[in-house]
């Protein structure tokens, strides 16, 4: 079923509005077009940004900030969540989209999960023969990409 990314985006930051707020962290959606259709299965894809907009909003302090971007392109969109928050260890990069893998345990200690949801979203995005990649900020923080090819 084909449906907008940029609405379909929108319903998924609304539901993190609230908790982002108690948490103060700015939550916030930038896209380039303001409609662009996929085709894809959505409730997969809804499980992706889900769970990096979670990880994204669980490891970010207060005063901080998570944004999700959407680029539209010829035939694919890209979306970013990019964070301000603790980031992940250069030596650690390689190993998060692993099954239970949970960087530094002392430094995630408590903070949730059971370190599927990453290895989960690898899989999705590569069963609709997209791109999911992680970098480190620039100074701070961390950012995901994935990129879906629009059918
Ligand atoms: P689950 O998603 O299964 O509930 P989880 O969030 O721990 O549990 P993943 O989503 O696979 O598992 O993430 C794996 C680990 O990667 C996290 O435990 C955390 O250590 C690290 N991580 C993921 N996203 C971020 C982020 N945005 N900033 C800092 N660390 C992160
Ligand atoms: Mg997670």
């Amino acid at each position: 079923e084909p449906f907008d990314v940029v609405k379909f985006s929108n319903r998924i930051i609304n539901k993190f509005l609230q908790r982002a707020k108690d948490q103060q962290v700015d939550l916030t959606l930038e896209s380039t077009k303001s409609e662009i259709m996929i085709e894809a299965d959505e409730d997969r894809i809804e499980q992706v940004l889900t769970n990096l907009i979670d990880n994204a909003i669980r490891h970010t302090p207060e005063n901080g900030s998570v944004k999700l971007t959407i680029q539209s392109f010829e035939d694919a969109v890209e979306m970013s969540v990019i964070d301000t928050g603790i980031g992940i260890p250069e030596e650690d990069i390689p190993f998060v989209f692993e099954r239970f893998y949970k960087a530094d345990k002392a430094r995630t200690r408590g903070k949730g999960g059971t370190g599927l949801g990453l290895a989960i979203a690898k899989n999705i995005v590569d069963s609709h023969e997209g791109l999911l990649y992680v970098k480190r900020g620039k100074e701070r923080g961390t950012i995901f990409t994935f990129v879906l090819p629009k059918k």
